[in-house]
């Protein structure tokens, strides 16, 4: 499932970022994981945080998790956000390991918990670019 906006700010990858938001624009939700340990991290960094090995590679994972934290912001920061508000952004514990932080759509902002089981979707900005955002499963 996918939505097309044109109001918010576009990302801006980098060399560290850039595999992140290519694997969103084609909807997949992709993480650094080390070849030496197996293990996934995100934020992108040029060393495994778990055992130092530079050897990682860009892996799809499930887009599957849980709420571990959130807020509901209740003002826009910038006009570009006017129409979304009240809105939930989430840090979300992936099934696979690293914490993400996104946004919680499809659901009453009020009605948003700790815990929830949740899934990844994308939300198609601008012509050449996805966020990962997620929804309750
Ligand atoms: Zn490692």
């Amino acid at each position: 499932m996918s939505e097309t906006v044109d109001a918010r700010p576009l990302p801006a990858p980098d060399p560290a970022t850039a595999p992140y938001w290519a694997a969103a624009c084609g909807h997949r939700l992709s993480l650094p994981r080390c070849e030496a340990c197996g293990e996934f991290h995100f934020y992108p960094r040029p060393l495994c945080p778990h055992c130092g090995s530079p050897r990682l590679a860009w892996t799809d994972v499930s887009g599957k998790g849980t709420i571990y934290s959130l807020t509901v912001v209740q003002r826009a920061p910038s006009p570009a956000f006017a129409d979304m508000v009240p809105y939930v952004v989430a840090i979300v514990a992936l099934d696979e390991g690293p914490h993400l932080m996104s946004n919680i759509i499809g659901c009453p902002a009020d009605a948003v918990r700790i815990g929830m089981p949740v899934r990844a979707t994308f939300l198609d900005i601008g012509a050449e670019a996805s966020l990962p955002l997620f929804e309750v499963a």
